[in-house]
């Protein structure tokens, strides 16, 4: 009998909770990946993040072979008829996993449940992409918080009173089972091809993060961590970017960590809110919604240049700076008064670092109807924001070579006038 570890957003042999425990018994461990055709279907053949996976996998795998004469299946499937197939192919004892919290995931892993309970084979979960999950960062009286501070104080305050270690799985890889030759599919096997899109490098260093809350909101200087990507796939351990940010006095850092898991508590509590407005009221806005304004937006022709910066930086590199998500999704949903669903839809196509709940939560952060959102009157100003945020334009040069040019297009709405009109706009959605 053997046991198998099924990888899915924790591509990673080091400190990884749910490998580390199927590696601790008596069993020799089988690596899964599944590249789940519900998923794949979805995508553009060229997708970048299958790319990416892809690659990450091929790595993983050549170093077992190499280290321990060991392998990684990978199966391109439904993962239902993957598992069916990998039970009849192996006999298997359990399936190791780590838990994820996003509403199809949760749909998805209580049928694995069901069909594995079916042939009486366990199936095990470890919490590993967050500190604490669920239900563990609550009110006193129960209840999620709704609000980030209060959350993130009592995070903090959890932090203190629990054992924070991490799980050396990568030193029990010679449990891994002795096969070399499990079925391995390449990008063409699963009908995609190789994106030119690459993942950004990550910087963690210590300088970094102690002028972290300095440069963070400079888009033209590398003042982030460009961890997102490695994040969402787990390519790189959270709990070693837990200590790094504990590490620096200044815990602004610390609290972007913090407010990734809020998101992802929201969303496992209130599953719906993916594509429903957290308050009610702002699903009444009567979104002007004009496919012509949407497709300036997406190119990066609305006229404004900061707009249109971040909007190609996103198109051309799969991420974006998070000041300018702020700015462009502000822009599409109060200038334009495009549904933030639009907008969201778009970033989840393209952004690298897709995460459902950290979208979402940003999308209906910008609209002003998610959870501790911005006010709805508050519209960013293009102008202010660059002057604040882009003084020297030197973000808007690279992106934008042509802004002062008769080449560029004329701001595709007047600033003053599209403020009125959200503002009226959004009155009569959110009154009584
Ligand atoms: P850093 O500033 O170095 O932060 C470190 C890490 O903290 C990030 O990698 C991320 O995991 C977390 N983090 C930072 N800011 C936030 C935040 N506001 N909300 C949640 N987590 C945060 N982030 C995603 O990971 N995936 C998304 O799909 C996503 N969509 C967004 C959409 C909108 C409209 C907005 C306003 C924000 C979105 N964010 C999203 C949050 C944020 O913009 C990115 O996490 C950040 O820009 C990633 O770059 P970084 O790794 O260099 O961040």
């Amino acid at each position: 009998k053997i046991r198998v570890f099924w990888f899915r957003r924790d591509m990673r042999f080091e400190d990884n909770v749910g490998l580390y425990h199927a590696l601790s018994g008596e069993f020799q461990v089988l690596p899964l990946f599944i590249f789940d055709k519900h998923i794949l279907d979805e995508l553009p053949k060229d997708d970048a993040r299958i790319t990416f996976i892809h690659d990450e996998l091929q790595k993983m795998r050549s170093y077992l072979q190499e280290h321990h004469n060991s392998s990684i299946a990978t199966y391109h499937d439904t993962p239902e008829n993957a598992i069916k197939q990998l039970i009849e192919d192996f006999e298997v004892e359990a399936i190791y996993t780590n838990r994820d919290y996003e509403p199809y995931a949760q749909k998805r892993d209580a049928k694995i449940d069901a069909l594995l309970a079916e042939n009486g084979i366990e199936f095990h979960n470890f919490k590993d992409q967050v500190i604490f999950e669920k239900t563990e960062v609550e009110k006193n009286d129960g209840g999620m918080y709704l609000v980030f501070t209060p959350y993130m104080k009592q995070w903090k305050k959890e932090f203190k009173n629990i054992d924070f270690k991490t799980y050396p799985s990568e030193d029990f890889l010679d449990k891994t089972y002795k096969n070399t030759r499990l079925p391995n599919v390449s990008l063409s096997d699963i009908g995609f091809e190789r994106s030119s899109i690459k993942v950004p490098k990550h910087n963690l260093d210590k300088t970094l993060l102690k002028d972290y809350e300095e440069t963070r909101n400079i888009p033209s200087i590398e003042g982030t961590s460009r961890l997102s990507p490695y994040l969402r796939f787990g390519t790189i351990g959270y709990r070693k970017v837990i200590e790094k940010a504990l590490s620096v006095k200044n815990e602004t850092f610390l609290d972007e960590l913090i407010w990734r898991e809020f998101y992802k508590a929201i969303l496992y509590h209130y599953p719906e809110t993916q594509d429903r407005a957290f308050k009610p009221k702002y699903d009444r806005i009567e979104w002007r919604n004009n496919e012509e304004d949407f497709e300036k937006w997406k190119s990066g022709q609305t006229g404004y240049p900061i707009v249109d910066a971040g909007m190609r930086q996103l198109n051309e590199t799969g991420w974006m700076h998070n000041r300018l998500r702020m700015v462009v999704g502000s822009f599409l949903c109060k200038h334009l008064l495009i549904d933030w669903r639009w907008g969201e839809a778009y970033f989840a196509k393209r952004l690298l670092d897709y995460e459902m709940s950290s979208n979402v939560g940003g999308w209906q952060w910008v609209a002003g109807s998610g959870v501790d959102a911005a006010p709805y009157f508050r519209v960013f100003n293009p102008y202010s924001q660059t002057d604040r945020f882009d003084k020297d334009k030197k973000f808007i040069k690279k992106w934008v070579p042509e802004f002062e040019s008769d080449k560029y297009p004329e701001p595709m709405v007047e600033h003053k006038m599209a403020r009125e009109r959200c503002l009226e706009t959004y009155k009569d959605a959110v009154k009584n």
